[in-house]
């Protein structure tokens, strides 16, 4: 029985959890999800501070242009010092710099003639003028990142301005590619007219690279239930994920299902009403592994992977349900027509015109065609039952790469 895309997105979700945080250094924290919520160890900026280069004053002093003040001190960037304003004085204070006692205000270097130990202010100034005041930006033990937060660099910068050497994230899960069928050779080998090159492989690979896994080397297995029940449970033991292509429909030749069987798999679904990719499967092994059977079409491989698959990854990695699968609402450029028995994944391209982006379908002669899904930035979800959707609605538009 076939069950719909959104019913296998539950069962995925439901079997999958974040893998147990870890401690990272920054450095190799980029592109993880946090663990644990990042708090301010301090009031930021800890004292008052001079948002620019120019001179510390009591704001009574200036109540006019043209008066001269008596210079009595410095204060720079990482200085120390506390000179005291007096009435009728100024401090010379540079970006970043600390609001010195007495003062209450700054004016900026171009609004100022200095002569050696006076300083001529060529405007008045009002109370918190180019000062960051204390706490402005965050105050202490206030959460800046919550949990689960994926540290791009203006959040790895937070984590470091707040003494965060050493960060709690989930670790990324491991995953094997497996690609099953007799007909495969590597890319790089001379093929017969009965033979193929590795696509999915690669592909895969690709994906996941860009998701932040990287060194995923894909491996070829023959069409041999024996063979494949070996290469399965070896990747299982060493990976939380494993992607096996193609062999997973009903064809003579295809053992994924049995193979599965014969190392004690449970497959939780094996068939979605969704095209490309009916044959999907996805089974769980213990303690906590998954394995993804795609249908080994190239389409039909990229649609399950971004679908179900890398869905499943990023939550393990921590990403939260909802963030886990991006979707975007954008108007059709043109009619879409669809049998209405399956959700349809149509290839989709983004236009950039004035009003903003829209989506146009790609053509493509079926899943095996992946030039076409070349020129494509991911899907356009039709629902089942639904027949035809006109130029100009709006639909569901799943990227399949970031979108700058
Ligand atoms: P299967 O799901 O094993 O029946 O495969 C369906 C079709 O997908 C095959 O006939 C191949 O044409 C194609 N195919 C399977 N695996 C790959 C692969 N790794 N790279 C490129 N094409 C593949
Ligand atoms: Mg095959």
């Amino acid at each position: 029985m076939l069950i719909t895309p959104k019913r296998a997105f539950e069962i995925v979700l439901k079997n999958v959890r974040p893998l147990k945080s870890v401690n990272k250094s920054l450095s190799e924290a980029t592109g993880c999800c946090l663990g644990q919520d990042v708090c301010a160890d301090r009031d930021s900026p800890p004292t008052d501070r001079s948002a620019m280069d120019g001179y510390a004053v009591r704001t009574g002093d200036l109540r006019r242009p043209g008066r001269e003040l008596r210079l009595v001190g410095e204060v720079a960037a990482g200085s120390p010092k506390r000179p005291r304003v007096y009435p009728g004085t100024c401090v010379r204070i540079l970006t970043g710099g600390s609001i010195p006692p007495g003062a209450n205000s700054v004016v900026k270097l171009e609004e100022t003639e200095e002569t050696p130990g006076l300083v001529t202010f060529l405007t008045t100034t009002t109370v918190g003028s180019n000062v960051r005041k204390r706490g402005e930006v965050a105050r202490k033990g206030e959460v800046l990142l919550p949990k689960g937060t994926v540290l791009g660099p203006a959040q790895i910068g937070v984590c470091a301005s707040v003494g965060k050497a050493m960060v709690r994230v989930h670790p990324k899960p491991r995953v094997a590619v497996l690609c099953t069928g007799e007909e495969l050779r590597e890319p790089g080998s001379r093929v017969g007219p009965h033979q193929l090159r590795d696509s999915n492989g690669p592909s895969l690979c690709a994906a996941l690279e860009e998701s932040g896994h990287e060194n995923v080397t894909p491996r070829i297995v023959p069409d041999a239930p024996g063979v494949l029940a070996a290469k399965l449970k070896m990747a299982a033991q060493r990976h939380d994920v494993v992607i096996v292509t193609g062999g997973v429909s009903v064809g003579k030749y295809d053992f994924v299902p049995e193979a599965l069987g014969r190392i004690g798999a449970t497959i939780r679904f094996h068939g979605v009403a969704m095209k490309p990719g009916k044959p999907q499967l996805y089974a769980t092994l213990k303690p906590n592994r998954h394995i993804f059977g795609l249908p080994g079409n190239p389409l039909s491989v990229l649609t399950g992977f971004y679908e179900l698959v890398l869905p499943a990854v990023r939550r393990m990695s921590g990403l939260s349900v909802e963030s886990c699968r991006p979707c975007l609402h954008l108007p059709l450029t043109r009619t879409i027509r669809s049998k209405g028995t399956r959700s349809e994944f149509v290839l989709g391209r983004l236009v950039r015109g004035k009003n903003g982006s829209q989506v146009t379908p790609v053509k493509s002669s079926g899943s095996a065609d992946l030039v076409a899904g070349a020129r494509a930035d991911g899907v356009i979800v039709v629902p089942q039952s639904v027949s035809h959707i006109p130029k100009g609605q709006m639909v569901e538009f799943r990227p399949w790469r970031h979108i700058p």
